[in-house]
């Protein structure tokens, strides 16, 4: 077995990762910047900061984020057994005291016999042979993501998130909704349309404008991609701008007038199954109450949407997960560099620390000469995964970070209600989970006793 494994960041996946290698045997070198120094977002010493947001989110096994949690705990996540220890009562949210939490996780660092912490800024993708573990977080400094730019291409490290909303497949409304393809392309009817007349068009515009928008941390330039600008500031920049953009309806005739409507929305589809539907376009900075109210109140067809994820634009550093990153989980250019946490395109803290998890496993695996078996794509780890390989999407799928969503995992036989639904995908990852961990002796603690009533299960 080589000596250390360097892992750079001690972010929620940098952490996850050290104390899992370690706590296996594995002797890690954990690099972190700080106190010297820090992203704009960081004002804390410890690991593990969370840099917003105390909520870990919901914590009922019902959502996929819940998922994540209970399968995290079964497998003796070091980040998640922090949390649990610095709870703090928020209903069904799994909220924590981030002072006691960074603080729990940065004791249990620096108590370990294994790891030896560098403090210190890493510029650098670490040299061969050690394997090294680079979870640096979306606000990545500048000279390490041109040295990751270096190794991957230019075009395949992002700066910003420009997500656009995902609308519930089933809360569309097909009575306006119609299924085509510009110019008949592709199969013909590869995208939902809803069109908007005139007036409801320019009703729409005027919304966008007024609308609320989430103000830019003091970090963050207003500064966007023309090819991935915000709807309204679009929309801000002349009143015909979108329908010549990402509502233009060439190509299109709606079938039950035979006219090409005034302007579209157009919905692509998530997953194979089209239980979720991408707003083509539409990445925004409107807040989420603000898209709520005027997506269903001016778009025909969405006035009952249920979302699935609303659209944000913000700083956010992030590899093309399935173009850069191998089967094996090592940056296909640089074989002994693995990735974790948000800099691969997940999002949110969990899904960071699952992350960090995950790639952790691998080194492990690789140390021991040992195959790494990935969870099964219907468990909320091997969902997240495949998100990053590139598995749960179309081709030609528009790579941006994701939280775990049910949209991620493979859809269920025949349609159910929402609730039954919920319900039988928790039963089909803990039972595919299950045969896993027994399949590859991974040591896995029992499912806890179901504690959610059905009213909680929304
Ligand atoms: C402003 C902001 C608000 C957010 N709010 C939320 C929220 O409310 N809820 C949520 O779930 N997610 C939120 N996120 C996303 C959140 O950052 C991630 O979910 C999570 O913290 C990412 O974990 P990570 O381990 O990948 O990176 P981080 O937690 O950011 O950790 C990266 C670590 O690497 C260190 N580092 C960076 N570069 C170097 C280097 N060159 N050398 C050595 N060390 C380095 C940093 O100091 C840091 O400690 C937010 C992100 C931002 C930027």
């Amino acid at each position: 077995m080589q000596s250390e494994v360097h892992i750079v960041g001690g972010g929620l996946a940098g952490t996850e990762a050290a104390l899992f290698l370690a706590e296996a045997g594995v002797r890690v070198v954990l690099h972190e910047q700080k106190p010297e120094r820090r992203s704009p977002a960081h004002k804390e010493d410890g690991l593990a900061e969370l840099v917003c947001s105390n909520s870990l989110r919901s914590d009922n096994p019902h959502n996929a984020i819940g998922l994540l949690h209970e399968e995290l705990r079964r497998l003796g996540s070091p980040v998640l057994a922090e949390a649990d220890r610095a709870r703090v009562p928020a209903g069904d949210a799994l909220a924590v005291d981030r002072v006691r939490f960074s603080g729990g996780l940065t004791a249990r660092v620096q108590a370990h016999p294994l790891i030896r912490m560098a403090f210190e800024e890493v510029r650098e993708l670490p040299a061969a042979p050690d394997l090294c573990i680079v979870a640096t977080g979306p606000l990545t400094a500048e000279s390490l993501a041109q040295s990751l730019r270096d190794a991957v291409g230019a075009e395949q490290l992002a700066f910003y998130d420009a997500i656009a909303p995902i609308v519930a497949g089933e809360s569309v409304d097909l009575s306006v909704a119609f299924a085509q393809s510009r110019y008949g392309k592709g199969e013909g009817a590869d995208y939902l349309n809803l069109p908007l007349s005139r007036e409801q068009y320019e009703k729409f515009v005027e919304e966008l404008v007024n609308g609320g928008k989430v103000a830019p941390h003091a970090f963050e330039e207003a500064r966007y991609f023309e090819g991935c600008l915000p709807i309204e500031v679009m929309a801000a920049r002349g009143r015909d701008v979108l329908a010549y953009g990402p509502m233009k309806p060439v190509g299109l005739s709606d079938p039950r007038t035979g006219a090409r409507p005034h302007a579209v929305v157009q919905l692509r589809r998530e997953d194979q199954a089209g239980t979720a539907w991408n707003m083509v376009g539409f990445q925004t900075r409107l807040t989420w109450p603000e898209q709520k109210r005027i997506f269903t109140s001016c778009i025909p067809g969405l006035q009952n949407a249920e979302w699935v994820r609303l659209g944000q634009v913000h700083r956010n550093t992030f590899l093309n997960g399935p173009q850069v990153i191998g089967p094996e989980g090592f940056l296909k250019a640089r074989p002994h560099v693995y990735c974790a946490g948000q800099i691969t395109g997940v999002e949110g803290y969990v899904e960071s620390a699952a992350s960090g998890h995950l790639a952790a496993r691998r080194v492990l695996g690789r140390l021991r000469g040992a195959e790494f078996v990935a969870p099964p794509a219907a468990t909320a780890l091997g969902a997240l995964l495949r998100h990053v390989t590139g598995e749960a999407h179309p081709p030609g799928y528009d790579y941006q970070p994701s939280n775990v969503v049910y949209a991620l995992f493979p859809p269920l036989e025949g349609r159910h209600k929402k609730i039954e639904r919920k319900a039988k995908l928790l039963q089909r990852a803990r039972r595919e989970l299950a045969g896993w961990a027994a399949a590859t002796g991974v040591a896995l603690s029992p499912a806890p006793s179901e504690p959610w009533p059905s009213e909680l299960r929304s």
